[in-house]
């Protein structure tokens, strides 16, 4: 008993020693190099009259042409050194690329993206805002507008960045793309896919493509005061999947004990009953590994053995939904629709769920286990309106191209937490792993809790500080990729 008793504090000592000595060494990866923040010259009002042309994504068929002939003309006259010096070219009828031809066509080129279009404003809700959506109003602080925080505020802060580095006198060596989209709100396929496959078909391999998608948040990751530059390293899939039941309803004086709105509830409870098993993929193995140095000493001795404490991580995930997206394949019904007439019994019954799959999940999968939870040959499972995008391939985080941005990100916020990320929205960048392997999405524009209601909301806005800092980022970036 005695020797048991020693046996057990033993094993308890040499595993408090292991925790601890894991938690105590526990660094974030490999120490970004420094880079000299590239100082620019900004007028907030550039930003301002670029919101003013309501390039909306509606649907394919409904583009406002005069809205983007308008902003491109625009893009022209505020950056005449951009518009003389680079080559640019049309695609699809709305979509740009930029070429700046680099010195040495032996250096892969670089990738900037950024989608023109907005998503249109709710027009119950244009009272609510400070300034109209569409008016582009500056104050001393803040630039309001539809698209400033998405993705309007990229796109200008990138092109703001090569005008700067021109008109410095600026020759890159390495060819810089500029690739903006036209309808990423509506899944980008006549814009960055076409753009794509035109520089795939030129034989273009780029050494990094960099799209919107990741944040530079503060006070957003519990824990930790300073900035956290999340960059994006994978997106998760896309499929929605239909399930519908026939079955001859009736009158519903005398009802048969099963119907069709009965079979399809059982099926939906049943789906619900039944999430998809939580896992950490590598862009939150990286997060792990990145963040969990900054974090207060219980929930970093947690992060840094996360072979003896995932059950406990996994909670702190599952307490929010955002959170929680981050470890499974989410699956939500979002359509149903059945009954005409409170005395009818419908014949029919149909109702569709949204997934959103985790890297390692595939669309083939997902529809092969709903299939098998539902079990049940009255309830047709199909996939919906034909859309199935898996999840992106995931882009290295210990790479050169990685650390290389996070270095021109802490040019500008030098104590930012740098980590990867997995993005549960479907970005542009999606399209690029044809061109390359190291496709990333960060967005350099501050972002507060109170500010993510914003972007898709009411008073979007990026504030003019935030705005000269995301020129900044960019010119720093362009600057030591075309040095090299
Ligand atoms: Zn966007």
């Amino acid at each position: 008993m005695k020797r048991i008793f020693k046996f057990l504090l033993l094993a308890l000592t040499v595993l408090l020693v292991v925790v601890l000595y894991r938690t105590f060494t526990f660094k974030a990866g490999a120490a970004l190099q420094v880079l000299d923040r590239e100082e620019v010259s900004v007028d907030p009002k550039v930003l301002g009259g670029a919101i003013r042309y309501p390039t909306i994504s509606h649907k394919a068929e409904m583009i406002d042409e005069e809205a983007f002939a308008g902003f491109h003309h625009y893009l022209d006259s505020v950056f005449p050194l951009t518009d003389s010096l680079l080559e640019k070219e049309t695609i699809n009828g709305y979509s740009l690329i930029y070429t700046w031809k680099g010195s040495d066509p032996d250096l892969d080129p670089l990738v900037l993206m950024a989608h023109q279009d907005v998503v249109p404003v709710e027009y119950s809700t244009q009272e609510q805002w400070d300034f109209p959506p569409f008016s582009g109003s500056v104050t001393d602080k803040y630039i309001y507008g539809r698209g400033t925080l998405d993705d309007k505020g990229c796109l200008v802060a990138i092109v703001y960045a090569v005008e700067n580095l021109l008109k410095s006198g600026f020759k890159p060596k390495r060819t810089i793309y500029l690739c903006f989209g036209h309808d990423e709100e509506i899944s980008g396929r006549d814009g960055a896919r076409i753009i794509a496959r035109t520089l795939e078909e030129r034989g273009v391999r780029a050494a990094m493509v960099l799209d919107e998608g990741g944040t530079l948040s503060r006070g957003i990751v519990p824990g930790i005061e300073k900035e956290v530059a999340l960059i994006g390293t994978a997106e998760k899939g896309y499929i929605s999947l239909e399930l519908s039941v026939d079955l001859p309803g009736g009158h519903s004086s005398m009802p048969e004990k099963r119907t069709a709105l009965g079979i399809l509830n059982q099926a939906l409870y049943t789906l619900e009953e039944n999430p998809f098993p939580e896992r950490l993929t590598p862009p939150l193995e990286g997060f792990v590994d990145n963040v969990g140095p900054e974090l207060p000493f219980i929930q970093k001795m947690a992060f840094a053995n996360t072979w003896l404490f995932k059950p406990l991580i996994y909670n702190v995930y599952r307490q929010s939904a955002s959170g929680a997206a981050l470890i499974h394949t989410t699956q939500v019904p979002t359509i149903f629709q059945s009954g005409v007439k409170d005395n009818i019994v419908p014949n029919r019954a149909k109702a569709v769920v949204n997934y959103r799959l985790l890297p390692g999940d595939s669309p083939e999968e997902v529809l092969k286990r709903s299939k098998e939870i539902v079990n049940d040959t009255a309830v047709r499972i199909s996939v919906y309106e034909d859309v199935a995008i898996p999840a992106s391939p995931i882009s290295p985080y210990r790479s050169e191209p990685y650390e290389r941005l996070g270095s021109a990100v802490r040019a500008i916020y030098p104590e930012a937490v740098v980590s990867p990320y997995l993005v549960l929205g479907a970005t542009d960048g999606r399209y690029f792993y044809s061109i390359s392997q190291h496709v990333y999405r960060f967005s350099p524009f501050p972002m507060e809790k109170e500010d993510l209601p914003r972007i898709h909301g009411i008073n979007e806005r990026v504030s003019v500080q935030g705005f000269e800092n995301s020129v900044s980022f960019y010119a720093t970036l362009l600057k030591d990729w075309g040095n090299q």
